[in-house]
């Protein structure tokens, strides 16, 4: 399939077997997968199977497909688990090929939502430039 990487871990399968991973779906284009190698119960990587390196490379089928693909994950996996939320993360520095962490949230977990809660005082430096920001415009089907 055109898109891919040899070198990339995710590409050429290595990520499976390093992070023993299973593939549960694919419709070609993503393939949902999960594991035991990590320390949160039903964690699961939901990645396009072209290599496409960084959610902000994402385009083609697989951008119109991403909110629907993610939303249906998620929604199997809150049901497979009996989690109350399901968390998703995308970090993108260690594995160059765009990777979606779905995790099974549970109190007391190693996930924790410290970042956006309430009283943590934040001083104006963090806001990203609002002018710029305001550009943005979303990309319509
Ligand atoms: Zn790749």
């Amino acid at each position: 399939m055109s898109g891919m990487d040899i070198e990339c871990s995710i590409c050429n399968g290595k990520a499976d077997a390093l992070f023993k991973r299973i593939e549960v779906w694919s419709n070609g284009r993503w393939r949902l997968t999960t594991t035991t190698y990590r320390a949160v119960k039903g964690l699961c990587y939901l990645e396009p199977v072209r290599h496409i390196r960084y959610i902000t490379e994402i385009d083609g089928q697989e951008a119109s497909e991403f909110g629907p693909v993610l939303s249906s994950a998620a929604s199997a996996l809150k049901a497979a688990t009996g989690a109350e939320f399901i968390y998703v993360y995308i970090y993108g520095g260690h594995i160059p090929h765009l990777h979606v962490h779905l995790a099974p949230h549970r109190e007391g977990d190693v996930f924790y939502d410290d970042l956006v809660k309430e009283g943590i005082e934040l001083s104006e430096e963090v806001m990203p430039p609002l002018k710029r920001l305001r550009q943005f415009r979303a990309v319509s089907a």
